[in-house]
């Protein structure tokens, strides 16, 4: 029984990855269950019998040809093993449906019936890996106390913000901002209520960052950050006098600060036009020795400044 054709073909067709066996051409020679009804579910071209007359290379080499970028990997890998440069490819390729996401691992191997060498492509549903994936990198990317983006989220937010402004010709804005006087805070009302004050200022500024450009950010223990991508000094200053505002609207005490019984932050706002030669790490710095001038002239302001185009230094702009 085990050597029938009717055995082997049972066999192929109940395991649940789609499979399909083509020639040298790309000619299909076989295809199992699965992947018959996964292309009628999907309506892919290559469904029911329909299937013979398609060849796979060329649809391959068509999704490439439109632009789809993991059709030209499949395309390059399976020519690969066709002659034979690799023993095996692998591929791992979103394939997302208008209802879900959706993940496949494409493998791709060979074996030959007398002169014919053959090649056995199969694809393997992996969208529970990948969406656990996910959401470990989503996780690794928030503060933990705060549940806004943590450094790692901001610095990879700002460098491609930065990159993004570079190409359009776009201003960027950086604000930081660093609560005044947090360390007698804590010292006053205790550690878990330095917490909730945190916590309470990152569910606040995450109202003043609301375009696809901009982020908030926690940049370290009370220091927050917000970038304004597309944005000039003007506007991000503008936004930023709303989230000083914000801050002393919160009412929470911070009674032995000697600048005010009331909590309030300082801010440093700088704005550049990202080039060929600077670095976000400059936009960083320059907001950053902002933010020491706010601290240097009392607290409770922002100082703003425009850092370029390089050589035109306008100075730098407090607002209370
Ligand atoms: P300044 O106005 O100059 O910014 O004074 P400051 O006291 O805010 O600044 P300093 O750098 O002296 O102290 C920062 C304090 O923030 C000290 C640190 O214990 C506290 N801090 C940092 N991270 C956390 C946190 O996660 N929770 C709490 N409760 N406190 C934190
Ligand atoms: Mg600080
Ligand atoms: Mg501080």
């Amino acid at each position: 029984m085990i050597e029938s054709y009717a055995f082997l073909k049972r066999v192929l067709d109940a395991i649940t990855e789609h499979i399909v066996v083509i020639d040298q051409q790309g000619t299909i020679l076989f295809v199992n269950r699965s992947w018959t009804l996964f292309g009628k579910q999907n309506n892919c071209l290559i469904i029911d019998n329909n299937w013979q007359n398609i060849n796979y290379l060329d649809v391959c080499n068509t999704a490439s040809a439109m632009g789809d970028d993991f059709g030209s990997l499949a395309a390059d890998g399976l020519r690969a093993v066709i002659s034979g440069t690799k023993p095996s490819f692998s591929l791992e390729y979103p394939c997302h449906s208008p209802r879900e996401k959706r993940w496949f691992m494409m493998r791709v191997s060979s074996f030959s019936m007398g002169q014919t060498r053959c090649f056995v492509i199969s694809h393997h549903n992996i969208t529970e890996r990948k969406l656990a994936e996910e959401q470990v990198i989503s996780l690794s990317r928030l503060d933990g106390l705060t549940g806004i983006a943590n450094r790692r989220r901001f610095d990879e937010f700002l460098e491609a913000e930065w990159k993004r402004c570079a190409r359009l010709s776009l201003p960027i804005s950086l604000a930081i901002i660093d609560i005044d006087h947090f360390k007698l805070l804590n010292d006053t009302y205790g550690h878990l209520a330095g917490d909730d004050c945190l916590k309470a200022i990152g569910n606040t500024l995450q109202n003043f960052a609301n375009r696809p450009g901009d982020l908030c950010a926690r940049y370290g223990g009370e220091e927050f950050a917000i970038i304004y991508g597309n944005t000039s000094l003007q506007q991000s200053c503008l936004l930023a006098k709303q989230v000083l505002a914000a801050i002393r609207d919160l009412g929470i005490a911070n009674e032995n600060a000697p600048t005010s019984p009331t909590m309030t932050a300082s801010i440093g706002v700088a704005t550049m036009y990202p080039d060929q030669v600077s670095t976000a790490t400059e936009l960083i710095e320059a907001a950053d020795r902002l933010l020491y001038q706010a601290k240097n002239q009392g607290r409770d302001r922002i100082v703003c400044q425009d850092e370029s185009p390089p050589g035109s230094d306008k100075g730098p702009t407090t607002a209370e």
